[in-house]
């Protein structure tokens, strides 16, 4: 099984690689990829480069290769959706291999104004990882696909390349790029939140100095 973990990481932090980590290991994942967005279809548009966010998260992920930066949307123009991302990943490991996309509460609540939920979810599997200030939804689309789809058992995911959704209770950490940038924009460093490589990244590069 492969994981899949999308995001803006502008900038990659503890919240992201800690529990990245927890789910490669409750999972069993091989390989989680980390896929930089270059251009996230629903939401402002990052503050720091494609390339300035490709390189924060290679300092992240050095010394180890469970976690594996990705540069599927990177290297394609246009928002980056999901679903072609994910057709990507078909069409390079073909249809029988179990697919994770890996993913916080917050990101499963606004999976239904992603484009092509519904064939996001035959492509591959959810993990919904528990995150400070969320929930699992109980109403609305996405309660419905959990409710119709949710297993607790590894193996389920193992079983079929994709169509389940597992919740993953991980570490609870009440970290987002959001307060990473609005500390630094205020004069502050963000040490002990993001590696310190990345911090010191952030500094030479003066970003997010507002
Ligand atoms: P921003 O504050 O800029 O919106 P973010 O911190 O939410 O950013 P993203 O790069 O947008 O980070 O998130 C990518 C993925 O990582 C999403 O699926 C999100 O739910 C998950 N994620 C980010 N931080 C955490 C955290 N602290 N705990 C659990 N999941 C997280």
């Amino acid at each position: 099984m492969i994981g899949i973990y999308g995001g803006t990481f502008d900038p990659v932090h503890f919240g992201h690689l800690r529990t990245a980590w927890e789910v490669a290991e409750r999972l069993g994942l091989q390989e989680v990829h980390m896929l930089p967005a270059r251009q996230p279809p629903h939401r402002d548009p990052p503050v720091a480069t494609p390339e300035q966010r490709r390189e924060m998260l290679e300092l992240a992920l050095s010394g180890q290769d469970r976690l594996r930066l990705d540069e599927t949307e990177l290297r394609r123009d246009g928002p980056s959706w999901m679903v072609d991302t994910l057709a990507e990943f078909r069409a390079r490991l073909g249809a029988q291999v179990p697919l994770v996309l890996v993913l916080g509460e917050d990101a499963f609540l606004g999976l239904p104004r992603w484009r092509e939920p519904e064939r996001i979810l035959a492509q591959a599997h959810l993990a919904v990882m528990s995150r400070p200030g969320w929930t699992l939804p109980d109403s609305g689309r996405a309660a419905e696909w959990f409710r119709a789809r949710r297993t607790d058992e590894v193996r389920d995911l193992q079983a079929s390349p994709g169509g389940r959704i597992l919740p993953v209770e991980v570490t609870r950490l009440d970290i987002s790029a959001t307060r990473i940038r609005r500390l630094v924009a205020a004069g502050h460093q963000p040490r002990y939140l993001v590696p310190e490589a990345v911090r010191a990244y952030i500094e030479a590069q003066g970003l997010y100095s507002s």
